[in-house]
């Protein structure tokens, strides 16, 4: 077993985004030993800003228990509407959570930074990595501190969490092939003289396009793009310029007054070919990133986190038959779904921007498919809100192994809220015990028992701390 030894820490994460708050707390809770680095000083906010949170990502807060003080934190839409005319009813989502929280970012850091601190994780602000090298037991990590004093810790393991233009991607030699497809897109957050008819609306002539989304205390976040003002990201924009093009694009500012933040940014599509080298991991955008079309970004990192602590800790304690066949799996579960990711944002971005008599047609007919064809727009909820993502079986194990578990109403209460052991949850008829597969990467003494709430049901599951179905009886 791999313990603590003669490294620093038994795992370096590098950025405290999302992505990095989220698995350095889920490893410190597990009782792995972690350091967690952020080149930002301590209290300065993280600049990139999502504002949507969607069901999948609600559910592994309520394993964490933290979704329920999230979702107070904002407001629960229940519909998106699509090109100006297709209706995504979420609320036929099957989730406890059927719609799209719209809540600023810093809530989501907020709570897994206080989870983070209070599971035992040591901070290092204002430490800048600068690069790592790795031999067959250990990572070293070179860094520099605020007033650029040298500092070098060990580990087990890094996972480099730490954004688009991460020096951990850079120092492995990885590339990050795609390129921008998006320019000069325009936000603010605003304060509204009228509610907007829709509470989250995209539309457009092919010319510009603007969505608005309220935050549920006021305040509202619009986003918008207009082909006819194509500037760099360095161009000073101001209320007046997101008034104009709202009207264009919705046909009313709403009148739009007292912006708090006002911002100019393009977006990239791009994805790293391999998240694991070695003992080094990459997870979030520092792995992957995408327009913000169907605010895929930050919810896509906190996957990738959910997805990797539960198998480093499987390791570092031990618990793996095959520990690099389960290191491997986070790059054959995580990637495909990077990868999807890419398309469906870079797809619904290319649409909303049509502006040729093909590409507007093709945007028409896409919105008349999703109102009409109930499968394709519950397939596409499924994707977007990432309840219906799943993965490949493990090898020997058929379906449902691999998909997401439901959760399920037990003796001992709600799956999801067993799940905030941190553990594998073993649910079983009452009396009869199965026998666990070896495969499985867990102690018996760590699992957490449950027994069906309906006697009728015959099989066992056994389901992974990150919520996905590993194995059943039959
Ligand atoms: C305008 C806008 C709107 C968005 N809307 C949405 C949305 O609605 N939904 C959604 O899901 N996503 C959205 N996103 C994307 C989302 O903000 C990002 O995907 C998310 O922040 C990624 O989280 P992360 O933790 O992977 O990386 P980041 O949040 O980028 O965090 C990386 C951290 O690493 C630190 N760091 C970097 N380099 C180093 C180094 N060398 N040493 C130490 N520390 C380092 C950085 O300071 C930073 O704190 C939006 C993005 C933008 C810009």
């Amino acid at each position: 077993m791999s313990t603590k030894g003669t490294t620093d820490t038994q795992v370096l994460v590098i950025g405290s985004g999302p992505t990095g708050l989220l698995l350095a707390g889920d490893l410190a809770a597990a009782g792995i030993d972690v350091t967690l680095v952020e080149r930002r000083p301590h209290g300065l906010a993280n600049m990139t800003r999502a504002f949507g949170v969607h069901a999948r990502t609600l559910e592994q807060l309520d394993a964490r228990d933290l979704a329920d003080e999230l979702v107070a934190t904002g407001t629960p839409l229940g519909s998106a509407r699509l090109f100006g005319r297709a209706d995504l009813d979420l609320t036929r989502l099957p989730s406890r959570f059927n719609h799209l929280l719209v809540t600023p970012q810093y809530e989501v850091e907020r709570l897994l930074e206080r989870r983070a601190v209070t599971a035992g994780v040591t901070f290092r602000y204002g430490t800048e990595l600068r690069t790592l090298s790795q031999d067959a037991d250990t990572v070293t990590a070179e860094f520099t501190d605020a007033d650029g004093t040298p500092l070098t810790l060990t580990a087990r393991h890094l996972v480099g969490a730490d954004g688009v233009r991460s020096t951990v991607r850079s120092a492995l030699g990885l590339p990050f092939p795609g390129g921008s497809v998006i320019r000069s897109i325009v936000l603010a957050d605003v304060r509204l003289a009228e509610e907007p008819a829709d509470s989250f609306s995209v539309n457009g002539s092919g010319d510009a396009f603007a969505f608005i989304a309220p935050f549920g205390d006021g305040w509202f976040r619009v986003m918008g793009w207009s082909r006819t003002r194509q500037v760099p990201d360095t161009e000073p924009v101001d209320l007046e310029e997101i008034r104009e093009l709202t009207r264009r694009a919705l046909g009313t500012d709403l009148g739009m007054h007292d912006a708090r933040w006002i911002s100019r940014f393009h977006s990239d599509e791009r994805q790293a070919p391999s998240y694991r080298v070695g003992r080094v991991f990459l997870a979030g955008d520092a792995a992957h990133v995408h327009s913000p079309a169907g605010g895929q970004g930050m919810n896509t990192g906190l996957q990738d986190a959910a997805n990797l602590s539960w198998k480093l800790t499987a390791v570092l304690r031990g618990d793996a038959p095959d520990p690099e066949a389960l290191l491997d799996s986070y790059q054959s579960e995580r990637h495909p779904v990077g990868a999807m990711v890419l398309r469906t944002s870079g797809a619904l971005v290319r649409l909303a921007m049509a502006h040729t008599p093909l590409t507007r047609t093709l945007r028409s007919l896409a919105a008349r498919f999703l109102s009409a064809a109930r499968p394709a727009a519950t397939r596409a909820m499924g994707m977007i809100s990432g309840i219906g993502i799943a993965y490949a079986p493990p090898a020997g194990s058929a379906r449902p192994a691999g998909r997401r578990a439901p959760d399920a109403r037990l003796r001992e209460g709600r799956l999801y809220e067993l799940l905030r052991a941190g553990e594998f949850v073993l649910i079983a008829p009452e009396g009869r015990p199965p026998a666990l597969p070896g495969s499985a990467p867990v102690s018996p003494d760590r699992l957490v028992r449950a027994t069906w709430r309906d006697p009728a049901r015959r099989t066992s599951v056994l389901v992974r701390p990150d919520g996905y179905v590993h194995w059943t009886s039959n």
